[in-house]
């Protein structure tokens, strides 16, 4: 989109370029079409030939053009990442409800687990993602003597700041749970961590063990249980989140969606290494890393999910429906909680291209540079699909010939470079 070819996107595609066949030589389980198919739609990521474009052109005077190149979209994509992010982020902000508290909880696993996770991606990363729900639904119940059913926004993010695998799930979950039976919203003031933790360990080792149900499994699920008395590593984050924070969304997508390097980062490649940096979260420091390509590609494809797989779900009473059903409920319970939140979460709308275009260059694309007027769609380009829209055949087919007949062009500007089917008052040679 506006990011233009930068340096780090070019050394980026490079790398891509000239060692993704050895890389999949090296790690067979990326030799597949469709591990192809997304490196080769990024590397033509904004490229006009590969991926199509979207050209404007000032339908007053003729004289301003614009050219839009259609971009991957990958989480894959450094030059994508932003857009990705945006999209992220009011996706999740339209599910955030104004008046409701939620709390952000990150459920993590040891580094012992990591490597069965990621053989068995396909298998595992759904059921992970439900049995955090379940356990929360039990933690909630289980403080509050009730059954409970919160309302959940699971976001499963697959990366640590350094790039390597460590599957861990970031929960947004709501203050408390609906009470079905009482027809009641049951605000909760805390999560007790020694039992969430505890908890969340056994609901990960049950469900790895049903899962797997392999011997090698059921022996990693017992080293897990004696290594960790005290549970698995949980973080509620403090106090309740969305009132520190103008948009709990933006705030998350910062953990959660922005991608493992970030096209910025990437300082030095000789041709068989990469130098990057990042922020770690443990030392909170810039910390500088040298790896080999293959190492910096593995780490980048890593992270894409299984084909088709959705990685934010809503769960619980966060489900869209059953959310809206009860949210007068909630709402109403929760005003008679002291320290409630009064503020609504913003909602976020994602920058359409020309928002974007407009922030990182100060110029609006679509405006005609010569006569300042709007530019409309000339062209539409598909690899695939070939000219999927053209104005100038349009014209010639007499689209506008039936307005100018009805009035007098000169009192519509908006059509008066078009005033007839057969004239066209536009340098024909500019067109192409
Ligand atoms: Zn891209
Ligand atoms: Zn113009």
């Amino acid at each position: 989109m506006t990011a233009e070819s930068t340096p780090a996107w070019n050394v980026f595609k490079q790398i891509f370029a000239e060692h993704w066949a050895g890389f999949k030589r090296l790690y067979p389980r990326y030799d597949q079409r469709y591990y192809d198919s997304l490196v080769d739609k990024m590397l033509g990521c904004g490229n006009p030939d590969q991926m199509g474009y979207l050209e404007y052109r000032c339908l007053h005077c003729g004289e301003g053009t614009h050219r839009v190149a259609m971009s991957c979209k990958l989480s894959l994509c450094l030059r994508c990442a932003k857009v990705y992010v945006d999209h992220w982020v009011s996706q999740v902000s339209q599910m955030l409800h104004a008046g409701v508290i939620y709390r952000h909880i990150v459920l993590t696993m040891p580094a012992m687990l990591r490597p069965t996770f990621y053989q068995q991606a396909k298998a595992l990363l759904s059921p992970f993602m439900r049995c955090g729900v379940r356990c929360l639904d039990d933690c909630f119940s289980r403080v509050s003597g009730r059954a409970l059913k919160g309302g959940y926004i699971m976001v499963i993010q697959t990366h640590g700041r350094n790039g390597q695998y460590n599957p861990h799930l970031h929960c947004i979950a709501t203050s408390g749970g609906w009470d079905q039976q009482a027809q009641q919203w049951v605000h909760l003031e805390y999560v007790p961590y020694p039992m969430l933790r505890k908890k969340w360990q056994w609901y990960l080792l049950t469900m790895l063990r049903q899962t797997l149900k392999t011997r090698e499994s059921s022996r990693l699920v017992d080293a897990c249980y004696t290594r960790y008395r005290e549970g698995f590593v949980t973080n509620v984050q403090k106090g309740d989140v969305p009132s520190r924070y103008q948009s709990l969304a933006t705030y998350l997508a910062k953990y959660v969606v922005s991608p493992p390097i970030s096209l910025r980062r990437i300082d030095r490649y000789d041709g068989q290494r990469v130098t990057y940096h990042y922020r770690s979260h443990k030392s909170e420091r810039v910390e500088r890393e040298t790896v080999t390509v293959y190492a910096f590609i593995g780490r980048m494809v890593q992270h894409v999910f299984p084909k088709g797989f959705q990685r934010v779900r809503y769960y619980g009473v966060q489900a869209t429906k059953t959310f809206t059903k009860i949210k007068g409920l909630i709402q109403k319970a929760l005003a008679q909680v002291k320290g409630i939140i009064q503020e609504a979460i913003k909602i976020i709308v994602p920058l359409t291209y020309r928002q974007r275009y407009q922030q990182t260059s100060g110029r609006d694309p679509l405006r005609c540079p010569h006569c300042q007027r709007e530019m409309g769609v000339w062209r539409l380009w598909h690899p695939t699909y070939g000219l999927i829209h053209d104005e100038l055949r349009a014209i010639a087919g007499g689209k506008y010939t039936s307005q100018a007949s009805r009035a007098d062009p000169a009192a519509k500007p908006g059509r008066t470079v078009w005033p007839a089917a057969r004239g066209i008052p536009l340098p024909l040679s500019r067109l192409q």
